[in-house]
């Protein structure tokens, strides 16, 4: 199939708005990498329709769509309230309890049992994005909570409950997630994501669950709490990819400080070779207008030079009016930014740790972009069965092209996600000679290097052992 490559890869959300065959490939077609399903609505057999229809189109059109199964982890919400909406006043004071009831001017429930024994007096609570805020005035420590309106407005059914003060008890992953991970799970998802992730350990108890199903998908870290930001080196080393989820993380944090967290996060994932997305509110008058805003612009192409591996839309496809347009307009804000090349990240290259056990293949890859950059190699051409030296390749942001052989069908698809990756299915385990030669005719066979190009090829030798990036070559394209 025919269609633009960017290296910034592309998430989109799927919804009404885009799971539908024809929509989608248009998207694909546009740039679209990875499709989103959020599992915070919609129910499993509404999902399996859209599983359905991506890898139908990736075995139609040779395409490698990846698809992340975002968990809702703990969000915690309020019930009904009468008549769809109440209006709650400053300054006057409404209990919040963990008794179910309709919600009222006196009293809102809370879906958090154990929330009168975990909140303190002055604490803040945020609801429906932080549009409205009450404080803390008193707890019974059993059921119900007094609270003051700090600023008012109109809440209605259902909505989100943030409490960026509060130690949530919460299970990271509650009933609900670990009965749609099963399902994620039985479809061989590339990715899961967790939702309100606050320490290194909910990533590994994911992950424990995920391997002790024999599966291989890949875990993202959602960091969206003021706890995560405390433990983001212990959730970087956990995970295999980070989301910034800006929605939730500009509720618990001071939104001033989302930008330079972005910095930092994107910073912290590149050099520890982890994909990173930035999520929401890219285009978010795409929902209903065809162009965006010149703010909306910039975030997209400031996020690119953050040096994100991917950027995420949510509304603008789920539901938006232009779900291909947005696409498009997504594309190429990226691929302008992309045209100035990035830096060479030499500081990640001179503090690469001795003590890993990836020491050597680490500055393999580190040498294979730093030979490239000089040799102005046109691509960067490796074999891999875990995948370890594309995620290392990438994170160097190489200006030459990353191309990835692999006979792990499902590392093709999870590799949708990383910057600057096109990945190949390969199977073929020859001598290393005749494999490096077949794997470059067959990007020569695609128009992606030429004869007379420089190439860097890398592999594990023997090639046949399947073991860790040993090898470097350059050649000239015959
Ligand atoms: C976010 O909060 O930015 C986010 C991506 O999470 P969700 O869309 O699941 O609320």
């Amino acid at each position: 199939m025919n269609y633009y490559y960017n290296r910034t890869k592309i998430v989109a959300t799927m919804g009404p708005a885009s799971a539908k065959k024809d929509v989608l490939l248009s998207m694909i077609r546009a740039g679209l990498n990875v499709c989103r399903l959020n599992f915070s609505h919609g129910k499993p057999e509404d999902h399996k329709k859209v599983v359905d229809i991506i890898r139908e189109i990736n075995s139609e059109y040779k395409t490698n769509v990846g698809i992340l199964a975002d968990l809702q982890g703990p969000k915690i919400r309020i019930g009904l309230v009468k008549d769809g909406g109440i209006h709650l006043i400053n300054g006057t004071r409404i209990n919040i309890t963990t008794k179910e009831c309709i919600g009222d001017d006196s009293q809102i429930y809370i879906t958090y049992e154990t929330f009168p024994q975990d909140v303190q007096a002055n604490e803040i609570i945020l609801l429906d994005d932080g549009k409205l805020q009450l404080k803390v005035v008193e707890t019974n420590r059993l059921d119900t909570v007094i609270c003051e309106v700090v600023h008012g407005g109109i809440l209605t059914s259902r909505k989100g409950v943030n409490l960026p003060n509060t130690k949530v008890s919460i299970p990271s992953l509650t009933e609900e997630d670990l009965y749609n991970l099963k399902y994620a799970l039985e479809w061989d998802l590339d990715w899961i994501g967790l939702s309100f992730v606050r320490t290194g350990q909910d990533i590994i108890d994911l992950k424990r669950i995920i391997r002790e199903s024999g599966k291989s998908a890949r875990v993202i870290a959602k960091v969206e709490k003021p706890e995560a930001i405390d433990n983001i080196d212990a959730i970087i080393e956990a995970t295999d990819g980070v989301m910034i989820a800006r929605g939730d993380l500009g509720v618990e944090m001071p939104l001033e400080e989302v930008p330079l967290l972005q910095k930092m996060i994107a910073r912290k994932c590149r050099d520890a070779a982890k994909p990173v997305i930035v999520a929401t509110q890219m285009l978010e008058s795409m929902i209903t207008t065809p162009r965006p805003t010149r703010a909306e612009v910039n975030d997209v192409a400031n996020s690119v030079l953050d040096g994100a591996d991917a950027v995420m839309l949510s509304g603008e496809t789920s539901v938006g009016e232009f779900p291909v347009i947005v696409i498009e307009t997504m594309a190429k804000i990226v691929r302008n930014v992309e045209d100035l090349g990035y830096p060479f990240n030499a500081s990640k290259a001179e503090n690469l740790d001795p003590t890993s056990p990836n020491f050597l293949s680490d500055n393999l890859c580190g040498s294979a972009v730093y030979l490239a950059e000089h040799t102005k190699a046109s691509g960067i051409v490796s074999m891999t069965t875990s995948g370890y030296t594309a995620f290392e390749i990438s994170s160097y942001r190489p200006k030459a092209g990353t191309y990835i052989f692999t006979s792990n069908r499902q590392l093709l698809n999870a590799l949708s996600l990383v910057w600057g990756v096109r990945a190949f299915f390969y199977d073929k385990l020859e001598s290393t000679d005749d494999t490096i030669n077949d794997v470059n005719q067959i990007l020569k066979t695609e128009n992606l290097i030429r004869t007379g190009d420089v190439v860097i090829n890398t592999a594990a030798v023997p090639i046949s052992k399947q073991g860790k990036t040993n090898m470097l070559r350059v050649s000239v394209v015959e």
